[in-house]
């Protein structure tokens, strides 16, 4: 139910947003959930279903963008994909790389009328 909550949090942030540019619809709401947030993107499409209803995004469309993992490493300063997060430098096993990208979980854009 992480999703759930985390929908909630998310809807909230999107009706504020969408009061404070004057509209009363949203018609496309596009999330930013990174490979490496820990989020069940078919569980937020089920939860944003469910928390939408009899709210401003009711009937929008959710479109979901899934950045790759990527990290730096502090020891010789490349930057790798990562899969999972605590992944070590493929040059350097003994230093987890610093993620850089894919753990982002935010709403990016909504598309209003
Ligand atoms: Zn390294």
């Amino acid at each position: 139910m992480h999703e759930l909550s985390l929908m909630e949090g998310m809807l909230e942030i999107i009706e504020d947003s969408a009061r404070a540019q004057g509209c009363h619809r949203i018609r496309t709401v596009i999330l930013e959930i990174g490979k490496l947030a820990g989020v069940e993107v078919e569980a937020l499409r089920f939860a944003f279903d469910a928390v939408t209803a009899g709210s401003l995004a009711a009937g929008a469309a959710l479109e979901i963008e899934e950045p790759e993992g990527q990290g730096w490493c502090a020891a010789c300063g490349k930057v790798s994909p990562v899969t999972a997060r605590y992944d070590m430098c493929p040059r350097c096993p003994t230093l987890p790389l610093q993620i850089t990208g894919g753990a982002e979980l935010r709403v990016k854009a909504l598309d209003v009328d």
